[in-house]
């Protein structure tokens, strides 16, 4: 006899092995939607009246995001409007900024996108080009999204920025700052404990308690495109392993990656966050560590051959 969900009796779509439930496809829908919305509950991240920025990439976890959340806010007094960064990747980003267009349009969603050479003067693929930093191409693709999401939350006045980071991508970013030594950015996995200079909106994850996997099959039963291409400069170092090493053990003891989140945000409230950020910027004004901040830096080592 196959198997049957346990909530409503119709045929098994998936087997929770954490909670050892056994579900149906729309129930199993249903559960991810509930857990989203009690996870903005339990953690305040949405406030009446907010303007939330979706960062969309066009990739499962984010259009699935934009989705919940429509349904979510729906007479909530919240609005909502979705912004997609495009690095400019010849044959990688066309693919998912339709995905992330058609979404957004499909659900009555304003849409902002903004682009590298728009906001910095060049795209990835040029900048890569004639690379003259050692930093990896995600590194310096991360150094410039950070910025250009904190640009484009300000300018669609964003009041809140939601994006679509899971259980499991909080649970690595965690144990690779554990392991590369980096205490001061365990706070930020608490989106009450981010840092606030002013410039940056606060970051919230309403997927923070969902498995990626899970995300996955949502967007699966939900008919959301999957993006097929993969970005020509992968390059995840130390991430890689470590989601390997984290599959492995969530394996052999179901829930283990949820207990190591908990641990995270129970450290991120015991852990002294040395902020707002002193210093800043003295070409951009953005606060910073450092002068020429680390965004600046970068576009000065473009700098000669962009005329
Ligand atoms: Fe940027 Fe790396 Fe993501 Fe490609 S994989 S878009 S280079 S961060
Ligand atoms: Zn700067």
């Amino acid at each position: 006899m196959s198997a049957r969900c346990d909530r409503c009796g119709k045929d098994a779509f998936y087997h929770r092995a954490y909670s050892g439930e056994t579900l149906c496809r729309k129930c199993f829908a249903g559960s991810i939607e509930d857990k989203a919305k009690r996870t903005i509950d339990k953690y305040g991240m949405l406030r009446h009246g907010d303007r939330i920025g979706v960062a969309v990439s066009g990739g499962k976890d984010s259009l699935s995001l934009l989705k919940i959340l429509a349904r979510v806010t729906e007479g909530h007094g919240s609005k909502l409007f979705a912004l997609t960064i495009d690095e400019g990747i010849e044959g990688y980003r066309a693919e998912s900024l339709k995905y992330a267009s058609d979404v957004a349009l499909d659900l009555g969603v304003e849409h902002l996108v903004f682009s590298y050479k728009e906001l910095f003067g060049f795209t990835l693929d040029e900048f890569l080009k004639d690379r003259r930093v050692k930093l990896t191409s995600c590194a310096i693709c991360g150094t410039f999204r950070r910025r250009a999401i904190d640009i484009a939350a300000a300018k669609g006045g964003a009041t809140v920025l939601a994006t679509g980071h899971n259980l499991d991508d909080m649970v690595q970013t965690f144990l690779i700052n554990l392991l590369n030594g980096d205490l001061k950015r365990i706070p930020w996995l608490n989106s009450s404990r981010g840092p606030s200079d002013g410039f940056r909106v606060r970051r919230v994850h309403p997927f923070l308690e969902i498995y990626e996997k899970e995300i996955a099959l949502y967007a699966f039963g939900e008919g959301t495109p999957l993006q097929t291409i993969p970005c020509p400069y992968m390059d995840e170092g130390i991430r890689s392993s470590v989601r390997g090493y984290l599959n492995g053990m969530e394996e052999k003891h179901p829930g283990m990656k949820y207990s190591l989140l908990r641990s995270a945000l129970e450290l991120s409230e015991k852990l002294v966050v040395d902020q707002p950020i002193a210093g800043t910027c003295s070409r951009c004004r953005y606060p910073s560590t450092s002068d020429p901040c680390s965004v600046c830096a970068l576009l000065d080592a473009i700098k000669p051959v962009s005329v």
